[in-house]
């Protein structure tokens, strides 16, 4: 492998931009690649090499890179205008097809990233309950605004302190963070904060401390405390959106929260989120009511026009899309444990539908105290192993591997023999 390109680039972009890169996640050791272009399942960069890509930029690619149906569909748009600042009928087909697919949902709006759709919606939860707690959970992931910046202490119910410099103790005293799959610690919160909750806001797959899934009735029973305690209910279904289900974890579960964020998949690579609920409370959105929230590029035509696109492949071909992409997800889950197994290392395999996460721990994981007993050092080496071999997986044992209706039985094939050398050489 030829790294000369990526290291130049990294070389100068140190100079420019905080770590080299544009987001955390993406600078690593001993430095990243540097991407020329991408197609289908494959990243290709700056030295020529090819990757076959589970990384998907961080989960919106379901349909792989530079699909064909979403280029096209902006293609046609950007000869009309990028950016109006009216209403547009295109806006009102996407509000429509998200309205009638996510069940939580009966009014939507549009924004443009992850980020503003959990501010936004926890903003709606606090300004509809007239309450200003919110609970969420360790190792959840809900952007990177001051709310929601919180680490909690090991455990134990912890009052937020904030995970970040730069964000007040003021803004986080209000962030109870709990660990996930633990009923007690929501309900002894709940006890400890009667009637000064507004709002639960969980992922109902955690996908940014690998992959946890919940356990048995799990969402199930914070959906009826919830409800019992008149506490917003939010689905963070920015990785879960469109990805489970059409539905979403909602449909995938059978669980109705009152809020759902979406972002991710729904713009097809385009930036593009949204959050919505029930009526009772969007209506207390501006223009309509009191809570506040705009956005310049909210809803602009070009993401629209992907966000349209991306649905429509979607709804046209949900019957064997979700099917392929569960059966894609469980070959390379099995194919993943067998090849542990086979090398006698300790591993867990998670995931459902198209996410996938190995870690190298003997404990079962269910919250981000067991993910983290994972040893991430022999991640990161099963990681770079990977990468030597033409196999993209995110740099961070924290992070989840997503399939894409891109990927061949070819490229399944591939990625066993990758990750059985990987793994061998642990
Ligand atoms: C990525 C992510 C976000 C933040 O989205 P951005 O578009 O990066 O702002 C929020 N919630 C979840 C669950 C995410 O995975």
């Amino acid at each position: 492998m030829s790294e000369s390109n990526s290291k130049i680039l990294y070389e100068k972009a140190k100079k420019l931009m905080p770590g080299g890169v544009t987001s955390p996640v993406r600078a690593f050791k001993p430095y990243p690649f540097f991407t020329s272009h991408a197609k289908g399942s494959k990243l290709y960069d700056a030295d020529g090499n090819v990757y076959i890509d589970y990384c998907l930029a961080y989960g919106p690619l379901l349909l792989g890179h530079a699909n064909s149906k979403i280029i096209e569909a902006v293609k046609e748009q950007l000869e009309k205008g990028t950016l109006y600042g009216t209403p547009t009928d295109a806006e009102v087909r996407l509000a429509e097809l998200v309205t009638s697919r996510i069940p939580c949902i009966e009014m939507v709006r549009l924004v443009n990233t992850g980020t503003e759709a959990t501010m936004h919606a926890i903003r709606a939860a606090r300004g509809y309950t007239g309450r200003n707690k919110i609970v969420k959970f360790e190792g959840c992931y809900h952007g990177a605004h001051d709310y929601v910046l919180v680490k909690a202490g090991s455990g134990a119910t912890t009052f937020g302190a904030p995970t970040s410099l730069g964000v007040p103790e003021d803004t986080t005293k209000n962030t109870i963070v709990l660990p996930f799959n633990n009923i007690e610690a929501l309900e002894k919160a709940i006890d400890q904060n009667r009637d000064e909750i507004a709002a639960v806001i969980v992922e109902p797959v955690v996908g940014n401390a690998g992959v946890i899934l919940p356990k048995d009735g799990y969402l199930q029973t914070i959906r009826k405390i919830t409800e019992e305690e008149g506490i917003v209910l939010i689905f963070d279904e920015v990785i879960t959106g469109f990805r489970l289900a059409l539905g979403g974890a909602q449909e995938y579960f059978d669980i109705v929260p009152d809020m759902t964020t979406l972002g991710k998949i729904m713009g097809g690579g385009f930036p593009i989120a949204a959050f919505g609920g029930r009526q009772e409370i969007m209506e207390l959105i501006s223009p309509l009511g009191k809570i506040y929230q705009a956005s310049t590029f909210g809803g602009n035509p070009i993401s629209v026009t992907a966000g349209l696109a991306t649905l429509n492949v979607l709804v046209k071909n949900q019957n064997i899309l979700y099917k392929h992409l569960e059966q894609m997800g469980n070959k390379i889950r099995k194919g993943l444990l067998d090849i542990a197994k086979d090398a006698k290392i300790p591993a867990e395999v998670n995931g459902v539908a198209s996410m996938f996460q190995i870690f190298f721990t003997d404990q079962q994981v269910i919250d981000y105290v067991t993910a983290k007993s994972s040893d991430t050092a022999k991640f990161m080496r099963y990681q770079r192993a990977l990468m030597k071999k033409g196999v993209f997986i995110p740099p961070s044992q924290f992070e989840t591997c997503f399939v894409s209706t891109a990927h061949t039985d070819d490229d399944v094939t591939k990625t066993w023999e990758a990750m059985d050398a990987a793994i061998k050489a642990l």
